[in-house]
């Protein structure tokens, strides 16, 4: 009789989960097929156990977008393939960008995949992902409209636009349920020391000042992506701290054995050559009293987006995003 139970109990899980199989392939199949702009909303409890949340997933060939349940949204804008010969070509002629580049920051999706994964594994909660499939010879994410797309490409505007809604609505969605977040904005560059440089909406040149300096005059914590966690977070740590203090993200990563900076060890980069952030990082961070949720540009130097050491560099950015939300967020 026991065994009776048991076999029926199997029988019964087994008949649960090709359900959720067969339905889970549906909605994947809706979503690609899908032409309308309506966004996937989350299903289930979004602060509560992470059972009752079903992630939900809309792909195109132009942006792919998760659905999450923690504060978090990783963000990938560079790392597209994807050619149509209805976008326009963008050229220097034609989006005049005083930084313009087609170059692909090759190896980021993958890195964010492994960082989503390992996010899951280590806290059974799902981080937001807005991922941009569209090559960047057709729509740069990270720059301003005007320079992004060549005007008068409809499509191209379209894209772009729905790239910087899906970002908005993970935004939104985690202002209105935890009152903070975080925004990672990844990318890879080609720089020759191999290190992780985080953006913060400033440049070297402020970066190069001591932190006497930068805490005399209140509008660099203004200027700065994180100004909503240097005017409320539960460690109170101030904004030369959060920047580049023992505990700012730069130091979790650093102990976590990811060479970055800035730091409390490499506070700033003097003449060498350092990305300072971009449009996603502008836009949707909290810059300048805008919004709840803080953002840091992460640029991963070469070396740690190789197969190699994909792995590791993910294992050790994860526990640096934990131990720092965990020191500084309210939540
Ligand atoms: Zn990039």
């Amino acid at each position: 009789m026991v065994m009776y139970k048991y076999m029926a109990n199997i029988a019964g899980t087994c008949m649960l989960i090709r359900r959720v199989l067969i339905w889970s392939i549906l909605f994947v199949a809706v979503s690609c097929s899908s032409k309308s702009d309506t966004l996937p909303e989350n299903n289930g409890s979004q602060g509560g156990s992470s059972d009752a949340f079903m992630r939900r997933v809309e792909v195109t060939n132009y942006v792919e977008y998760r659905t999450g349940n923690a504060p978090l949204i990783i963000s990938v804008p560079h790392d597209g393939t994807t050619t149509d010969a209805a976008l326009v070509l963008r050229t220097k002629e034609n989006c005049p960008d005083p930084s313009f580049s087609t170059a692909q920051d090759i190896y980021t999706t993958e890195l964010a995949d492994l960082i989503d994964s390992v996010f899951r594994a280590k806290t059974g909660k799902y981080p937001y992902m807005v991922i941009g499939r569209v090559s960047r010879k057709y729509v740069d994410f990270n720059r301003e409209q005007k320079y992004a797309v060549v005007a008068g490409s409809t499509k191209g505007v379209g894209i772009y636009n729905t790239y910087h809604n899906r970002v908005k609505a993970a935004a939104d969605s985690i202002s209105k349920k935890n009152g903070a977040g975080l925004l990672l904005d990844i990318h890879g560059h080609s720089h020759e020391i191999q290190q992780i440089e985080l953006g913060y909406l400033l440049k070297s040149s402020i970066l190069n000042l001591d932190d006497a300096t930068l805490a005399a005059d209140e509008n660099y914590a203004y200027k700065s992506s994180i100004y909503n966690l240097v005017k409320n977070n539960k460690s109170g740590s101030t904004f030369t701290a959060l920047l580049r203090g023992t505990y700012s993200f730069g130091s979790y990563l650093y102990k976590n054995g990811l060479a970055c900076i800035p730091h409390s060890a490499n506070l700033s980069p003097g003449d060498s050559p350092y990305f300072s952030s971009g449009e996603i990082t502008q836009r949707h961070g909290s810059s300048q009293g805008s919004g709840v949720i803080d953002a840091i540009q992460c640029e991963f130097n070469r070396n740690a987006r190789e197969e190699v050491n994909r792995k590791n560099t993910a294992e050790a950015f994860v526990a640096a995003v934990l131990e720092y939300m965990e020191k500084h967020y309210k939540l």
